[in-house]
């Protein structure tokens, strides 16, 4: 601190700003970085591969998510730490730009900051690291180029397309119906696909969940499906060649914009009121009626009274339908999202074949399925799922009321296992409906996630029908071309280009590790596979499937992705290399 006079001779107090801050320079900011970024790539290395851990993370409000994503991982684990922030942003930023592989750029960062780290104690400057790292990620991304193959597909015969969204799969908590639910995806891209193009739109396929059922149960509808259902019992559940009205203005008299008010000090007063309100939802349903509708699909709710004239003049309807959900019935129906009354007219109204409610087993969950619709490009992937969670369940509850039948018997008597079992029975009864519900939705979220990652999968092979080998076996055959290259570099790049070989290696030994494999041994056996047979598809054998040769076991990935985990993992590792100094505000 300071004192300090201004013009006029008055005092003041310079405080040194700087003081009060903490301050890393040079090369202990590289290290303190390069450990923090290592720190968050560790964590997601264990979950790497079809044979890696899932991890569970609870959030403050104590939601609890098992996943096994990497970009979810991360999203939710809050760090603190800038540069572990910047990891997180790596994962999503191949989320957002790929939508899988997220697990592995990470891991991959993580390998190069570790060899950074190890150049950086050899006094090499982190800028010629910086640039070796550079000319190394453009041969490995030109010799992918090489290694892949393009596939042909088409709308009969996409098998290939199945078979990569299954490696993704693989991974995933629901590998058990990854057959399946590659199916869907791919029929469900395919559905919206404009393959002349090459594009997809996401937004055209809906996700949605329903807990109940077994995930083999999840199904794919050309059409949309919406978590609603008819607004009264007694309307019909099903209605072929529906006209949709589809509205945003609520069924209710208008509200006045001024303050008023109405004395009502006589019956007649009261009675003409209410006629009054009545005719305008008469009128209200009588527009619907007169443009065609048959069908109501309104934004906002309704009361009785509108409920059941509705279901007196035979329109039905359904209500607190959401927006987005409103504008895809709009897309896929082909009509018009109506703001006014006044404004229906028949062309607004969007046609679906049928329009039926269906309901689920014996629970009161119903939900309404519009089907063959005018625009056939909108989809729905409806998921089911919860049948372990179920079956673990049905054990607590079956205990529990085994120990309510032990209570029962010991009544009468002054058995200190009475106390027991009464402190013990509500503690079994929480933990029962507690998983029952977290349970189930942990597992529909988690499969959303995975169905994400497949959707995402099938929409790059539409973009680009190029492939390469997973299981370790393109960065292997990339890690030896990239070690054969740095003998061309005369400068100290070389030793930097060396080190991104190595650290493209750290991908199978992980996969190798997380298997239960040796990863040293099985690393060095398959590089000299690869380099004895010529072949670049040899990858680890983490299923234990007897060849390690990844076209025989079918596991393909994208090559846009693949380049893609590369190229930004070498962009985040140059950034951080080239922050010399970190100031932070220090901790009191
Ligand atoms: P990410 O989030 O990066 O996609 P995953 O946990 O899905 O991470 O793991 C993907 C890795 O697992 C890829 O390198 C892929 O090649 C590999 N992999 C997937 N299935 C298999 C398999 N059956 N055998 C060997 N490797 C596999």
């Amino acid at each position: 601190m300071a004192l300090a006079f201004d013009e006029y001779g008055r005092p003041f107090i310079i405080i040194k700003e700087q003081e009060q801050k903490s301050r890393l320079r040079g090369l202990d900011a590289q290290k303190a970085n390069i450990s923090a970024g290592r720190a968050v790539a560790r964590i997601l290395r264990t979950s790497l591969g079809p044979k890696g851990m899932d991890k569970m993370l609870q959030s403050p409000d104590g939601d609890v998510t098992i996943t096994n994503d990497g970009a979810t991982i991360l999203e939710q684990m809050d760090v603190d730490n800038q540069i572990a922030k910047l990891m997180v942003e790596l994962s999503r930023s191949q989320d957002y730009e790929i939508g899988d592989g997220t697990t592995g750029v990470v891991v991959m960062a993580g390998a190069l900051l570790e060899q950074a780290e190890k150049l950086l104690e050899r006094g090499i400057h982190p800028i010629r690291i910086a640039e070796g790292y550079e000319t190394a990620s453009r041969i490995a991304v030109e010799h992918l180029e090489k290694i892949a193959q393009k596939f042909e597909y088409g709308v009969s015969n996409f098998e290939p397309l199945v078979q990569t969204c299954m490696t993704t799969l693989s991974s995933k908590i629901v590998n058990r119906c990854k057959r399946s639910l590659a199916e869907i995806a791919v029929k469900a891209v395919l559905a919206v696909a404009d393959l002349e193009r090459k594009d997809v739109n996401l937004d055209l396929i809906k996700v949605e969940g329903k807990v109940g059922g077994k995930l083999e149960d999840t199904e794919l509808v050309y059409g949309i499906v919406v978590d609603k259902d008819m607004s009264h019992p007694q309307m019909p559940k099903k209605i072929e060649d529906a006209k949709i009205a589809i509205l945003t203005c609520p069924f209710e008299p208008p509200k006045p914009k001024t303050k008023h008010k109405v004395d009502i000090d006589t019956v007649e007063k009261f009675q003409t009121l209410r006629k009054q309100e009545q005719q305008y939802f008469d009128d209200m349903v009588q527009k619907c009626k007169d443009a065609g509708a048959t069908l109501v699909i309104c934004q906002w709710g309704f009361d009785d009274e509108a409920n059941h004239l509705l279901l007196h003049r035979n329109l039905p309807a359904v209500r607190w339908v959401g927006g987005v959900e409103l504008e895809l019935i709009a897309i896929a129906t082909g009509g018009r999202i109506v703001p006014r009354f006044q404004e229906l007219t028949p062309e607004k109204l969007g046609k679906a074949g049928l329009v039926r409610e269906k309901s689920f087993g014996t629970t009161k969950d119903r939900m309404l399925y519009i089907e063959h619709c005018a625009n056939s490009r909108a989809v729905t992937i409806f998921i089911r799922g919860g049948t372990l969670f179920n079956f673990v369940m049905s054990g607590i509850c079956m205990l529990k009321e085994t120990l309510h039948f032990f209570s029962e018997m010991f009544t009468d008597t002054e058995e200190p296992l009475l106390a027991i079992i009464n402190s013990f029975l509500p503690g079994v009864g929480m933990i029962a409906t507690a998983s029952i519900s977290i349970g189930n939705k942990m597992m529909i979220e988690e499969t959303k996630r995975s169905i994400h990652d497949a959707l995402c999968v099938a929409r790059n092979l539409i973009r680009n029908n190029s492939i390469v080998y997973g299981g370790g076996s393109a960065e292997i055959s990339c890690s030896i071309s990239v070690e054969a290259a740095a003998d061309r570099y005369p400068g100290v790049e070389q030793y930097a280009i060396r080190a991104f070989a190595d650290a493209l290696d750290a991908i199978p030994m992980a996969l190798a590790e997380n298997s239960g494999l040796q990863p040293i041994e099985t690393l060095s056996a398959v590089k000299s596979q690869q380099v004895k047979e010529n072949n670049p598809y040899c990858g680890i054998d983490c299923n234990d499937v007897g060849t390690n040769d990844m076209r025989e076991q079918n596991v393909f990935e994208t090559l846009i992705g693949k380049q893609q985990q590369i190229l930004l993992a070498t962009q985040v590792v140059k950034m951080i290399l080239k922050i010399d100094d970190v100031i932070s505000p220090s901790e009191y």
